[in-house]
C-alpha cells in the first residue's frame, strides 16, 4: 500500500487540540505514557507467545531511550507486540474510550482542569505537549515483510506510509518544540532529565529501560516489596500507570498470603469516583499476574462489581500462565483471593472510620452508592458493609452510621426507623415524617435507587429490624392505634372508603400525623410508593 494521509476522529481532534496547547501544567508526563505503552506492548508480546504460541523471541524484551540535543529528538523504542497498519489507524488515529466526548465538553468549560483530564489517560497523545512532529514506525510480531510508519504534525490529519525493514515493535520519535524561553532551565533530550522522569514515573516498570549501556530504573515489583521500603511517591506513580487516574488514591492496601496457596495483592482506593462508575461498559478488575508476569488487565474474578472502583494488582504463586478467564471464573483459588480481598477492603474501610474520619467521608460520598450494593450482591457481607455505611439522618446535616444511630435511640424504641424518598426535602416534608418529628425520633433518610431495595434484603442490623415509616402500623402509640374508636369519624371514613373504593384498601384514623389531614401509607409487605414508580419505570 502507499502513502495516505487521514483526518482524526473528530474527538481525537479535539483532544490533540488540548494537548497541544498543554493544558497539563506537568509536560514530563509524556515519558511515563510512552513507557506505559512500551511497557504493555511488551506483556502483550510475552502473553502472546506463552498463550497463542506465537513464534517470537523473549529473551531481551526491553524499552530503550535516544536523544539527539543537536537534531532535538527523543527516541522511545520497545521490541514489544507491535502494529498493523489497521491497528495504527484504529488506535492512533481515534479515541474509543466510551464517555470521552462528554468529558471533552466538560474540559472545555472547566479549562485548566488536571483532575478532568487525568480520568482519560490521555496516553500517547500527550506527546503533542512538547512535540511538533510525532513519527511511529511498528511492525506487529508475527507478520511478514514490512511495517508501518505514522505521521502527524498533530493538526488535523496525519500521513501512513509503508515502512521497509522496521524490526518487530515499536519506535516513537518526537522531534522537540523549539525551547521556549520560560523552559530553558531544561530540555527533553538532556540526559539527566531523561533519567529523573524515568526514575520519578516509571521505576517499577518490570522490563530494563536503556538508555546507552545504562539501565535507569530498578524494575522491582511494588507488590513484592515491604511497605517500609516504598515511598508514596512511588505507590502513587503504579497507581497513575494502572489507573490512568490522576489524583492520588485515598489508601494503599498491602497483602501478601503464604503457604498453601501463596499470592500476593496491591490495592488502591482511589480519592474520587471515575466518571463511569455506574455504566456498564466501564472498565473495571484488577490486574492479574502469575509470578511476576503479567496476565491480564480487568480481571473482574477478582473483585466483586460493588466494589469496582479499587485498583490493583494480585500476583499468584500457583496458577498456570496460561489461564483463562473461563477458567478463572470457576478457579477455587480465585474465589478464596476474592473473598480475602472483600474482608480486607471492608476492614481496612471500618478501620479509616475511627482513624481518620475524613478520609472516610470522602470515601463514602465517592463510593457509597456503589457500596450499597454489596447489600444485595452479598448476603453474606450484610455485617461488614453495613458497618461501613453512613447515611443522611433527620438529627443533623451529617450523615451518620447505624451504630451512632442505634446508641441515640429511644428508651423503648426497637427498630431502626428510615424513610425512602427522591430527595432529603422530599423526605423531610412527607406528612409520614410528622408525628415522628414531633415525638423526636430519629429517622433515616434514603435517597439513593439502591436504597429502594437493599433496604429490602436487610433484615436487621445489631439486632434491631430496619422499619420503613410509610408501611403499615408503625405507629408511636401503637396500642391505642388500631383501637381508636371511630366515633364521630365513622360517617366520614365511610364516606371516604366508599370514594376511593378503588384506590385503597382502608381507610382508618391515626396518630402519626399532626398538622397534615390524611397521609397514604402501605401494608408492611406491600412495596413502597417510590419502589412500585420505579418498577414502574422498568416496565413490571
Ligand atoms: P491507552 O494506553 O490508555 O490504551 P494510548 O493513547 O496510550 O492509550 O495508546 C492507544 C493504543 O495504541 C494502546 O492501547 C495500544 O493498543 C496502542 N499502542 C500505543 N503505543 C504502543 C506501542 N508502543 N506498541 C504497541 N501498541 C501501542
Ligand atoms: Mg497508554
Amino acid at each position: 500500500m502507499t502513502m495516505e494521509t487521514l483526518e482524526f476522529q473528530a474527538e481525537a481532534r479535539q483532544l490533540l487540540q488540548l494537548m497541544v496547547h498543554s493544558i497539563y501544567s506537568n509536560k514530563d508526563i509524556f515519558l511515563r505514557e510512552l513507557i506505559s505503552n512500551a511497557s504493555d506492548a511488551l506483556d502483550k508480546l510475552r502473553l502472546a507467545k506463552l498463550q497463542d504460541g506465537l513464534e517470537a523471541d523473549t529473551s531481551d524484551l526491553h524499552i530503550e531511550i535516544e536523544s539527539d540535543a543537536e537534531a532535538r529528538t527523543l527516541t522511545v523504542r520497545d521490541n514489544g507486540i507491535g502494529m498493523t497498519r489497521e491497528e495504527v489507524v484504529e488506535l492512533i488515529g481515534t479515541i474509543a474510550k466510551s464517555g470521552t466526548a462528554e468529558l471533552l465538553t466538560k474540559l472545555k468549560e472547566a479549562k485548566e482542569s488536571p483532575e478532568l483530564i487525568g480520568q482519560f489517560g490521555v496516553g500517547f497523545y500527550s506527546t503533542f505537549m512538547v512535540a511538533d512532529k510525532v513519527t511511529l514506525v511498528t511492525r506487529k510480531a508475527g507478520t511478514e515483510g514490512h511495517g508501518t510508519r505514522w505521521e502527524s504534525e498533530g493538526a488535523g490529519t496525519y500521513t501512513i506510509d509503508d515502512a521497509q525493514d522496521a524490526p518487530v515493535g515499536t519506535t516513537v520519535t518526537l522531534h522537540l518544540r523549539p525551547k521556549d524561553e520560560d523552559d530553558a532551565l531544561f530540555d527533553y533530550a538532556d540526559e539527566w532529565k531523561i533519567k529523573e522522569i524515568v526514575k520519578r514515573y516509571s521505576d517499577f516498570i518490570s522490563f530494563p529501560i536503556r538508555k546507552g549501556d545504562e539501565v535507569l530504573n530498578s524494575q522491582k515489583a511494588l507488590w513484592a516489596r515491604p511497605r517500609s521500603e516504598v515511598t508514596d511517591e512511588e505507590y502513587h506513580q503504579f497507581y497513575r500507570h494502572i489507573s490512568h487516574d490522576w489524583t492520588d488514591p485515598l489508601e494503599i492496601i498491602n497483602m501478601k498470603a503464604e503457604g498453601t496457596f501463596e499470592y500476593e495483592a496491591l490495592l488502591f482506593i482511589p480519592s474520587r469516583a471515575p466518571h463511569d462508575l455506574f455504566q456498564r461498559d466501564a472498565r473495571r478488575g484488577l490486574q492479574l499476574y502469575v509470578k511476576r508476569v503479567f496476565i491480564m488487565d480487568d480481571s473482574k474474578e477478582l473483585i466483586p462489581d460493588y466494589l469496582r472502583f479499587v485498583k490493583g494488582v494480585v500476583d499468584a504463586a500457583d496458577l498456570s500462565l496460561n489461564i483463562s478467564r473461563e477458567i478463572l471464573q470457576q478457579d477455587r483459588h480465585i474465589q478464596m483471593i476474592r473473598r480475602r480481598l472483600v474482608k480486607k477492603v471492608l476492614s481496612t474501610i471500618k478501620d479509616m472510620m475511627t482513624a481518620n474520619p475524613e478520609k472516610y467521608a470522602t470515601f463514602w460520598r465517592e463510593f457509597g452508592r456503589a457500596v450499597k450494593e454489596g447489600l444485595l450482591a452479598e448476603p453474606d457481607n450484610h455485617k461488614p458493609i453495613l458497618e461501613i455505611a453512613s447515611f443522611a439522618t433527620t438529627n443533623g446535616s451529617e450523615p451518620t452510621t447505624l451504630a451512632a444511630y442505634v446508641e441515640r435511640m429511644k428508651e423503648g424504641q426497637e427498630e431502626i426507623y428510615y424513610l425512602t424518598g427522591e430527595s432529603r426535602s422530599q423526605v423531610e416534608n412527607s406528612p409520614h415524617m410528622e408525628a415522628f418529628a414531633a415525638e423526636g425520633y430519629e429517622v433515616l433518610i434514603l435517597t439513593d435507587p439502591v436504597d429502594e431495595i437493599w433496604v429490602d434484603a436487610v433484615p436487621e442490623f445489631d439486632g434491631k429490624k430496619l422499619r420503613s415509616i410509610a408501611r403499615g402500623a408503625v405507629d408511636l402509640k401503637k396500642d391505642e392505634e388500631e383501637k381508636k374508636p371511630e366515633g364521630d369519624f365513622a360517617p366520614l371514613l365511610g364516606f371516604l372508603k366508599e370514594k376511593l373504593d378503588e384506590q385503597v384498601k382502608e381507610v382508618r384514623l391515626s396518630h402519626r400525623l399532626t398538622t397534615s389531614a390524611a397521609c397514604l401509607v402501605s401494608d408492611a409487605d406491600d412495596v413502597t410508593p417510590a419502589l412500585e414508580k420505579m418498577y414502574r419505570a422498568m416496565g413490571q
